[in-house]
């Protein structure tokens, strides 16, 4: 599949490559499997588990299997501001950025800085540098938080639309 309607209206393909639609989302259980890897050529990374989109006009995120059509989970952008530290995750759980950072955390790289990176790699090995935001999601209700790297604060919170699963 290269391309979808969003919700919204907006059509959404991954046909360009690099493109500003496609996420690459591993789990964190999966990326410290990635890192103990040599990593010297770009093909030696396994492939994500899950294809990820995002609509760059109302910032809903799809996540499909491969080779399904129909998006498993969607997500729409419930907030985006600041949070105090004290405040829970909006479901009454804990915050998940106080969870253990293997059963919250999400690596997530646009395919345009994906593209980038693993071609920097390629000329010259080195280990990934991290993704610009803190991504991590509640167990409980799964809202995904978009944590800026510096200050740990959440940007964009998203609730879950529709689950298929
Ligand atoms: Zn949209
Ligand atoms: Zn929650």
């Amino acid at each position: 599949m290269a391309r979808t309607e969003c919700t919204c209206g907006n059509l959404i393909s991954t046909m360009e490559v690099p493109n500003d639609i496609e996420l690459w989302v591993y789990t964190d259980k999966e990326w410290q499997e990635i890192l103990k890897i040599d990593i010297i050529e770009g093909y030696l990374i396994p492939d994500y588990k899950y294809s990820v989109w995002r609509c760059p006009a109302c910032e809903r995120v799809y996540v499909f299997e491969s080779g399904n059509y129909r998006a498993i989970k969607v997500y729409a952008l419930e907030e985006s501001h600041y949070m105090d530290d004290t405040e829970g995750c909006r479901c009454g759980a804990v915050h998940p950025k106080t969870l253990p950072p293997g059963d919250t955390r999400l690596w997530a790289y646009k395919d345009r800085e994906w593209d980038a990176m693993v071609e920097e790699l390629m000329v010259e090995p080195r280990k990934f540098p991290p993704p610009k935001y803190d991504v991590r999601r509640c167990p409980d209700c799964e809202r995904i938080y978009a944590l800026d790297r510096l200050d740990g604060k959440a940007v964009k919170v998203y609730a879950l639309e529709e689950d298929d699963v």
